[in-house]
């Protein structure tokens, strides 16, 4: 059971005023939500968003198995035995026409990101729809639904805390990537959608991976009292050990600092 507790909210409209506030929010959660972000992001073109995801979701089975993998896991995922609630839509690169333009020929639609919709229903109330992990990338931003709860993140004493839905906002959550490059500064936040009530859930998440280069912190959050926590990687590279380790929430990292790998 989640205690209920506010997760840090940032005002994108207060900057620089909201610099220290934030930078809290990213050591001390790995999260916040984002609000008064509509010059860049209307709430019109959200509604219009959630509109074409569920329209997405509704084509055919064999149209949305069209949606292919570009690298594991980035295409559709349907409904599993061991986890009949969950079903996901997306593509690997928003920043790549190539990956944008073949989305929507896949699918003969226009395009989002991951998409997700959780079939929940009376017997599925207190199951997982997506079991506890960190996100693998450097940040991830979620449009999440307006109305059926369900994500949780877990505080720095271990608790889960409901993110309730906060319609006409941004949910954004920190992942590996952002953790290598702040020396271990900034918290990989753990997270999970356990499914509430017997509704169906939509969310829409984009995830800002990492750069393609070398991950590595910047000179000023390395010194005598902070020596450098991990080795260099790139995204790619970690994204594959991470798979191999078949770990999700995090601990592949450790295999990244160099005294494991000393041993
Ligand atoms: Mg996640």
């Amino acid at each position: 059971m989640a205690t209920k507790c506010s997760i840090p909210a940032i005002d994108l409209q207060d900057f620089p005023n909201q610099l220290s506030k934030l930078i809290s929010a990213c050591e001390e959660w790995g999260c916040f939500r984002l609000f008064n972000h509509h010059e860049v992001l209307p709430l019109t073109l959200m509604s219009e968003m959630k509109a074409v995801v569920r329209s997405l979701f509704d084509l055919p089975a064999e149209i949305k198995r069209q949606n292919t993998d570009v690298i594991t896991g980035s295409g559709y995922m349907g409904p599993k035995v061991n986890n009949p609630v969950y079903e996901a839509l997306g593509f690997h690169d928003m920043s790549s026409l190539h990956d944008v333009d073949s989305f929507c020929s896949q699918l003969d639609a226009s395009p989002d990101q991951r998409m997700n919709k959780y079939h929940f229903t009376p017997e599925t109330v207190g199951s997982p729809g997506v079991r506890t992990h960190t996100d693998s990338g450097f940040l991830t931003i979620i449009q999440d639904d307006d109305v059926v709860g369900g994500l949780e993140v877990m505080n720095n004493s271990g608790e889960f805390i409901a993110v309730d839905p906060s319609p006409g906002t941004l949910f954004v959550n920190l992942g590996d990537m952002a953790t290598v490059w702040s020396n271990g500064r900034f918290c990989n936040v753990k997270h999970r959608v356990q499914c509430k009530e017997a509704k169906i859930r939509f969310s829409i998440a984009s995830f800002l991976s990492g750069p393609r280069e070398v991950v590595e912190p910047p000179p000023e959050l390395v010194d005598d009292e902070h020596p450098r926590v991990y080795v260099a990687t790139t995204y790619e590279e970690y994204r594959k050990l991470r798979f191999s380790m078949k770990l999700q929430a995090g601990e592949t990292l450790a295999l990244l600092c160099p005294s494991s790998s000393d041993k």
